[in-house]
């Protein structure tokens, strides 16, 4: 209520138009909204989230001049080169119009965009309006990123095969396979990707979806970097009413599937919106699974191969699998004890909020930063880097899930959840950044 009397204030979040990038954008939309803002999504026509769901909002469509409609790790370069080429224009005329109506409604206080949209940047500069990135992923990788002119004059980058295992100097505890530097036919695309999402140009801030419980120290070494403030204000789906953001149909059957199983004992296995398994993987994990004997709840996306066949008769009930989850609710169930992931940022963030411990499987990108984290420093992962065989799958599940060697895990995931909850809370960490970024937008 404090802000009321700032009703009016606009504000225009562009997102990169990935389920990962979208949700939190959408999160942090949601939370200013309730502040007092009036939101404007700006947004491609690729992948959009539907306006029905968020009355709330307005939405400024962009044309974004792509044709290709999947998304995987290998056009994710492409198509973020191809956004920021192509709807530059088309946001500067639209938030132009807006601006000429100069009523106080319409006056827009700042633009928020995700930090791959950097486009969203220059209109900004252009048409004198304040702007602020919201970093989706975890500061780590950001830390990682800003290690790479270091790494590349003394010589380590593009990388040797041998040093893959090798610590990386200076970002311990990472190795240089942890890096999403991996050796790539694109890297001089990715480097200069990189290099623009890493520099702020003229934004004012940095908006992250993490908390100091979890990143204080490596925040702290990027501020050393940045001479902006930084606003680590997470786990955004904490401090924000649950609305699903999902660009796929939730099943929902799941969570009655859930209420029917026992506290702590169910496996979640999901590698979230692009990551894939491979025929032989999905193969090995179904009968790893299978023979857990722990009760699971599969995420198996369209987009992948058929399950083998005789499977789902051979684990009868004790195994639920659907098409895309409602994930914070699973995750939230407290018949969820383990969750097998790819450690996509929000995956990762999700699940320790709600204590619940990991298996990391990181596919590429920031993954595998997250997964050394969950792993070695949070301590509330066991780190997943054999092959896929059902055997050593299944011993897995069960380390986790009750064995010995996941106790530690169970235990550390139970104490990052209250360290979460008190951050969220009122006068913690992350309420009171959040309260300084309310204070920074209103000053503009
Ligand atoms: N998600 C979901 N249902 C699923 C799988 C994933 O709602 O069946 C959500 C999940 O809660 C998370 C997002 O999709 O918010 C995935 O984001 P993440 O950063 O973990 O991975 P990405 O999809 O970007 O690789």
């Amino acid at each position: 209520m404090e802000y009321q009397r700032e009703r009016c204030r606009r504000l225009v979040l562009v997102p990169l138009p990935f389920q990962g990038h979208i949700t939190p954008m959408l999160q942090l939309g949601t939370i200013l909204h309730s502040k007092g803002f009036h939101i404007t999504i700006a947004h491609t026509q690729f992948n959009f989230p539907d306006p029905l769901n968020y009355p709330d909002f307005d939405f400024l469509p962009m044309s974004d001049g792509i044709c290709e409609r999947n998304v995987s790790s290998h056009n994710f370069i492409a198509l973020i080169s191809g956004f920021n080429t192509n709807c530059k224009g088309h946001l500067q005329e639209s938030l132009a119009r807006i601006m000429e109506k100069e009523d106080q409604d319409n006056k827009i206080a700042c633009i928020i965009y995700d930090e791959y949209m950097h486009f969203a940047e220059e209109v900004a500069t252009h048409l004198g309006i304040p702007s602020i990135i919201l970093s989706t992923s975890s500061a780590a990788k950001m830390q990682s990123y800003l290690a790479i002119p270091r790494l590349q004059k003394d010589g380590y980058i593009p990388f040797q095969d041998s040093m893959m295992l090798e610590l990386v100097p200076g970002l311990q505890p990472l190795r240089f396979k942890d890096l999403c530097l991996q050796i790539s036919k694109n890297l001089d695309d990715l480097l200069q990707m990189i290099a623009k999402a890493l520099d702020p140009r003229s934004s004012s801030a940095i908006i992250w979806n993490t908390t100091d419980c979890l990143e204080q120290s490596t925040l702290a070494k990027i501020q050393q970097e940045y001479q902006l403030p930084l606003f680590p204000i997470g786990p955004l789906h904490k401090t924000v009413a649950a609305t699903s953001i999902s660009l796929f149909k939730e099943d929902q059957s799941c969570i009655s599937w859930l209420d029917k199983q026992s506290h702590n004992s169910v496996i979640y296995v999901s590698l979230g919106s692009i990551a894939f398994m491979d025929n032989k993987d999905l193969l090995e994990m179904a009968w790893g699974l299978a023979n857990s004997e722990q009760p699971f709840l599969w995420v198996v996306r369209m987009d992948s191969t058929p399950l083998p066949q005789g499977f789902q008769e051979a684990v009868g009930g004790r195994g639920c699998i659907v098409k895309w989850a409602p994930q914070k609710q699973v995750l939230a169930h407290n018949s969820v004890g383990g969750f097998w992931s790819h450690c996509g940022w929000n995956s990762t963030i999700e699940s320790i909020s709600e204590g619940v411990p990991l298996i990391c499987q990181p596919y590429f990108g920031d993954q595998r930063v997250n997964a050394r984290y969950l792993s070695q420093v949070w301590e509330v992962g066991l780190a997943w880097e054999n092959d896929m065989k059902r055997g050593a799958i299944e011993e897995a599940i069960r380390m986790l899930m009750v064995g010995n060697e996941g106790k530690l895990a169970r235990q550390k995931a139970k104490d990052l959840k209250q360290k979460i909850e008190l951050s969220i809370d009122h006068g913690g960490s992350s309420y009171n950044s959040l309260n300084d970024l309310v204070d920074l937008i209103l000053s503009f």
